[in-house]
C-alpha cells in the first residue's frame, strides 16, 4: 500500500483534515510549518504537534524524503547536478546555476518525458512518470542545500513538461510560496512549457504570480513539428495567440525560448521570421545555443551566427539576451538532462 506523503497537502487542505481524526484545525498551522518551513524528516520529528496527533498520523501519512543520489560540479562553471531517486526507484535531475551573484535552481516535473523533442536527451528516456508535489519539494530542498542555503530564483524547465503535470506543478508553487512554509516569491519561479495551450490559458487566469515562458524552439512550423512533435497537437502561431492572452490579463511579459541550431535555424532570414512571428508580443526572448545531447544531427550555432541573430531581434526592438552554455561539461545543460550516472 502507498502510504500518501503528508508535505502534498496545502495547509487548507490539513486544516481540512484534522477534525476527521477529531484533532483541532489549529494545529494544522504547526503542521505545516514544521513540515515546510523546518524540513521535518519524519513524523516524529514534527515541532509543535501533539503527541497524539503524531500518533494519528503516524497510521495514515508518510515522510520520504528522497536521497540525492549523485552530485556532479562542473569543473567549467561550478554548476551543480542532482540526482535524485524516489521511493520506487525513479529518478530526477536538478541543476544549481549561478551568475553575476545570483542563483537559480532548474527543477525537474516528471520523471522522463513525453514530448519526443528531437534534440532533448530527456525525450529518448521515455516518460516514466509524473512527480508529486513532495518530489518537486525535495528537489527544491536538495538546491538549496547545494546552493548553500540562498536560491533568488527557480525554474519548472528540468525533466519533463511541466504542464503535462500541472495539478502537482502548481501545488508546488503553492507549498513553496506559502508565508509559514519556504515563503519563495512566486513571481521568482517560471514554469516553461513548450506549448501546451489550455494550461497557458488556464495560468492565465489563476492567480498566480509566476512568469511564463514558452519552448518556441524555432519559427517555422514545419521544421519546429520536426524537432518537438507537441507542434501538431499544438501550433505555434496558437502557442503565440495564447500568450497575448497571458500577457493581455496578467500584464506580464512571456519568456520566449528559442534554440540555435547550427545551419538549421540561425541565418538572419530566420531571425528576421522569427522576429515578425512575436511582433507586438510584450516578451523577452532568450536565445539558447543548442547543446550537444548526443544527438549527432544537430550542431550549436556558431558564436558569431548567434550574436547576429540577437543583433537582428534587438534592431526591432525586441529584448534579447543570448544566454551563456553552463554545465555542458556534466550534461546539465538545456536539453542534455538524462539521468545518466556518472561512473
Ligand atoms: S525539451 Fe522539454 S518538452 Fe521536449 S522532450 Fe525535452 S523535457 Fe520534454
Amino acid at each position: 500500500m502507498i502510504v500518501q506523503d503528508i508535505r502534498d497537502y496545502s495547509r487548507r487542505e490539513l486544516e481540512e483534515l484534522l477534525p476527521p481524526l477529531g484533532e483541532k484545525r489549529a494545529h494544522a498551522a504547526a503542521l505545516f510549518k514544521s513540515l515546510h518551513r523546518n524540513g521535518a524528516r519524519t513524523i516524529r520529528d514534527l515541532a509543535g504537534v501533539p503527541e497524539k496527533l503524531k500518533d494519528k498520523l503516524s497510521l495514515r501519512y508518510s515522510i520520504t524524503p528522497a536521497p540525492v543520489e549523485e552530485k556532479q560540479v562542473s569543473w567549467l562553471d561550478g554548476t551543480i547536478k542532482l540526482l535524485l531517486k524516489f521511493h520506487d526507484g525513479a529518478v530526477a535531475e536538478s541543476v544549481v546555476l549561478s551568475a553575476a551573484g545570483r542563483t537559480a535552481a532548474c527543477l525537474s516535473s516528471q520523471s522522463g518525458c513525453a514530448c519526443g523533442c528531437a534534440f532533448c536527451a530527456t525525450a529518448r528516456l521515455g516518460l516514466k512518470r509524473s512527480l508529486a508535489p513532495h518530489e518537486i519539494l525535495d528537489q527544491f530542498s536538495a538546491c538549496l542545500r547545494a546552493a548553500g542555503g540562498r536560491l533568488d530564483s527557480l525554474v519548472f524547465m528540468g525533466m519533463g513538461e511541466p504542464f503535462l503535470n500541472w495539478a502537482n506543478v502548481k501545488k508546488s508553487v503553492l507549498l513553496l510560496s506559502d508565508g509559514l512554509g519556504r515563503n519563495f516569491p512566486q513571481s521568482k519561479m517560471t514554469v516553461s512549457t513548450v506549448g501546451i495551450i489550455p494550461v497557458i490559458d488556464e495560468l492565465a487566469d489563476s492567480p498566480l504570480k509566476i512568469n511564463l515562458a514558452l519552448s518556441v524552439i524555432t519559427a517555422d512550423a514545419g521544421q519546429r513539428a520536426a524537432l518537438a512533435p507537441m507542434e501538431k497537437k499544438y501550433p505555434l502561431r496558437e502557442i503565440l495567440k495564447a500568450a497575448g492572452r497571458y500577457c493581455a490579463k496578467t500584464k506580464r511579459l512571456v519568456f520566449l525560448e528559442y534554440i540555435l541550431f547550427g545551419g538549421l535555424n540561425d541565418s538572419r532570414e530566420d531571425a528576421e521570421k522569427f522576429a515578425g512571428l512575436i511582433r507586438g508580443l510584450p516578451c523577452t526572448v532568450n536565445l539558447i545555443p543548442y547543446n550537444r545531447s548526443g544527438v549527432e544531427d544537430f550542431v550549436p550555432a556558431q558564436p558569431e551566427k548567434a550574436k547576429e541573430f540577437k543583433r537582428t531581434l534587438m534592431a526591432r526592438g525586441i529584448r534579447t539576451y543570448l544566454r551563456a552554455e553552463k554545465g555542458s561539461d556534466i550534461g546539465a545543460a538545456c536539453g542534455q538532462l538524462a539521468a545518466r550516472r556518472s561512473d
